[in-house]
């Protein structure tokens, strides 16, 4: 079911860095044809706000709300209505998280340059955000907390969620996003909820949304951030510029780096369950064991059969972006990894921890084997929207950092500024900006 890839003896060595990276398995994302579909969606969306977004929804998603902005008694009603085990995990999930994100937390950084002249840094969060939740293929309740903790421990003043609205929902939610979805933004203190999925959900949070009367129902937000499919990354990156947007999130990937210490019928585990959330999903493992790699593939076949989305998981393994790398040694296996920059990357090695110590690119590294993806999906504290597609190489996880921006406060002194004159005069007259110094000597007519 699984492909191999075999980069023992000069098949690695004879690989460059790029070479290497375009040798892994990954998926096709194409997020420039998306972009197609996703055009006309955004603008009929601009045009045409709530009428809009309630036919694009009956289109897409098959249900058609009440009304676009989900009604308080709706999201009371899905707290009082759940589960109160799933109210006990979602709580926990939260606390967790919010442990972990409150420690982000910025302080302003002042430097004395010389005296009479502070540099300050101060972190200022954006003024509102939109929190997509995906809730198309399955419906992500961890997405709210993922999304929504970092943002409020970032203090950002107004916060709205867009997640999709559900065909299967019943009674008082009918046409609302997922009822458990509607608990979590209730459980958190949000109660800026809209039923609109995909493209049109960035399209309302970058533009905002009117009824047919003028009436605003979606203020307009400065970023958007969260997962979703190619149609939320297309509209990402078509609306980019007029919103600050986190990353444009591919389909999600784990890949693990083992040696034969590791169990071969957890890394199976692991694999199956990432594979489980999309046909596009990526499970890579990359080991210097042909032993372990043998194992693996016997218990993806018998894990992958018994599961209960056997199809879509065998589609995912069975893709051109999962596969198992073969290398001669654990120190190729780090070079491998570090050149694919997982979403998320397990290590389960000897001394994982050391070994976890050396990885250089990667959206978020668990260690050992009781750390499986699966606990940072929902309840390690850590935040679950990574960069995915190789992104890791330069970009970071959803944190507090995410909904801040770092303005520069320059306070300098009729001295301070005295002092540095001529350098700023020299080097404005370097790149032939004369009145760059001149607005400087300007401020010294005696000198
Ligand atoms: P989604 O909510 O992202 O997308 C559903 C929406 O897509 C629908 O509401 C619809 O408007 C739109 N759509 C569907 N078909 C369309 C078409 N043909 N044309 C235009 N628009 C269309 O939900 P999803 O599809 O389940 O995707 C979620 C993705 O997010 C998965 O790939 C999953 O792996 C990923 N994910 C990632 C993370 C992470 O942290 N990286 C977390 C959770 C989920």
């Amino acid at each position: 079911m699984i492909s191999r890839l075999d980069l023992r003896g000069t098949a690695l060595s004879s690989l460059d860095a790029r070479g290497l990276r375009d040798a892994l398995p990954r998926a096709e994302f194409d997020v420039d044809a998306a972009l197609d579909v996703v055009r006309p969606l955004c603008a009929d969306v601009q045009a045409r706000g709530v009428q809009a977004l309630l036919e694009l929804g009956e289109r897409f998603d098959g249900a058609r709300p009440t009304s676009l902005r989900v009604p308080r008694e709706v999201l009371r009603a899905a707290v009082e209505q759940l589960d109160p085990a799933i109210r006990g995990a979602l709580l926990e999930s939260i606390r967790r998280a919010r442990l972990v994100h409150a420690d982000q937390r910025r302080t302003d950084t002042s430097t004395t340059v010389t005296d009479g002249g502070v540099v300050t840094e101060r972190w200022v969060p954006v003024d509102r955000v939109g929190l997509y939740v995906p809730g198309g293929i399955a419906v992500y309740p961890s997405s709210v907390v993922m999304n929504v903790v970092p943002a409020q421990a970032a203090e950002v003043p107004s916060l709205a969620v867009a997640s999709p609205p559900q065909s299967t929902n019943t009674g008082v939610f009918h046409g609302y996003p997922h009822p458990t979805i509607l608990a979590a933004c209730e459980l958190l203190g949000v109660d800026e909820v809209y039923a609109v999925g995909g493209a049109q959900a960035v399209a309302m949070f970058a533009y905002g949304a009117s009824d047919e009367d003028g009436t605003t129902v979606c203020e307009p937000v400065t970023l958007v951030t969260g997962p979703g499919n190619i149609y939320v990354a297309a509209a990402k990156r078509l609306l980019k510029g007029l919103i600050g947007i986190d990353a444009e999130a591919g389909p999600t990937e784990i890949a693990i780096l083992a040696d034969d210490a590791a169990d071969a019928d957890l890394v199976a585990a692991d694999m199956i369950s990432q594979a489980e959330h999309d046909e596009l999903a990526a499970a890579v493992l990359v080991t210097d064991s042909p032993e372990l790699a043998e194992q693996v593939e016997r218990a993806l076949d018998t894990r992958a059969g018994a599961t209960r989305h056997a199809v879509r998981v065998k589609t995912a393994l069975g893709g051109r972006q999962s596969g198992i790398v073969l290398v001669d040694s654990l120190d190729d296996g780090i070079r491998v990894v570090d050149a694919y920059a997982a979403e998320h990357l397990e290590i389960q090695t000897r001394d994982a921890a050391a070994v976890a110590a050396r990885i250089r690119n990667a959206g978020a590294i668990f260690v050992g084997a009781y750390a499986p993806v699966s606990l940072g999906d929902y309840c390690a504290g850590s935040n679950h929207v990574l960069p995915t597609g190789g992104c890791a190489c330069h970009s970071s996880g959803l944190s507090v950092q995410s909904f801040l921006r770092g303005i520069h406060v320059v306070d300098y002194s009729r001295e301070a500024l005295q002092e540095v004159a001529a350098q700023v005069v020299t080097l404005a007259n370097a790149e032939d900006l004369p009145a760059h110094g001149e607005a400087v000597t300007a401020r010294f007519p005696d000198a």
